[in-house]
């Protein structure tokens, strides 16, 4: 059974393309409108410009994949809220778990990124998820838990304007899926986690993320708490990208 929330779709590029390849890439999403679902395109920072212009007058929307804690100050190679809001920035994506994982972000670090985000207006998508070794040890919901703990206390009153994004870390990259039932689950949890914590948590978006693709999506987004998708690989050529929006739809 699917809820009556929106279905928003969310494109991850990582560290992934070019002029060119984006320029081709945004109008074939553009092309490809209308979807029966909101739409996004997380790109990385110096393509933001353009982003914004092949994207203006269009209702797909676009953020960054990261952003600082930060105002402003002495943080060489970082990039502020304020800067991603003068792009028209309506997304910015903390926590992931590449970022996690490799760049040693810590929850404290995310809930506080996620806070900046909301400060300024943008909505921050914040990926919780645990690795392959903490489900098999049984700690998927403990570590989830965890991780939406800290955003939760940090954003207080405003939680409930935080899209969470499950991204079981097993499944990121890996073509790897989590069924849709182990996802279901999850997000079943998180809301519940949520509703404990905002009187918003019905009405709040949580998508998956993890080697979502044209063929898993629907089974995907069929599920009652899956209300989208964070999609990474597939986000990266227009026709896959534009399929699962359609699933979504
Ligand atoms: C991601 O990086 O957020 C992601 C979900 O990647 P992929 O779809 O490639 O697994």
């Amino acid at each position: 059974m699917t809820s009556s929330r929106r279905k928003l779709v969310v494109g991850n590029w990582k560290m992934h393309g070019s002029r060119p390849h984006n320029a081709e890439l945004l109008a074939g999403i553009v092309a490809a409108r209308p979807f029966g679902c909101d739409v996004g395109v997380c790109v990385p920072f110096p393509y933001l410009g353009e982003t914004a212009v092949a994207l203006a007058g269009s209702d797909i929307r676009w953020g960054a994949q990261d952003c600082s804690q930060h105002v402003q100050g002495a943080y060489t190679g970082e990039v502020s809220v304020p800067m991603l809001a003068e792009f028209g920035c309506r997304y910015a994506i903390v926590g992931h778990s590449e970022r996690r994982a490799l760049h040693g972000e810590s929850d404290q670090v995310v809930a506080d990124k996620a806070k900046a985000a909301l400060a300024r207006g943008l909505t921050p998508i914040v990926c919780v998820g645990e690795t392959l070794a903490q489900r098999e040890e049984g700690q998927a919901h403990a570590v989830v838990k965890r991780q939406l703990s800290a955003v939760i206390h940090t954003l207080g009153h405003c939680a409930g304007e935080m899209v969470v994004a499950y991204e079981p870390v097993w499944a990121i990259g890996t073509g790897v899926t989590a069924t849709p039932e182990q996802a279901q689950e999850m997000h079943a949890l998180i809301r519940a986690q949520l509703r404990a914590a905002t009187p918003h948590a019905d009405a709040m978006k949580l998508l998956y993320g993890g080697s979502m693709k044209p063929e898993n999506a629907g089974a995907l987004l069929a599920q009652q708490d899956i209300d989208g998708g964070l999609i990474g690989g597939a986000a990266l050529k227009a026709p896959d990208f534009v399929a699962i929006c359609r699933a979504a739809g």
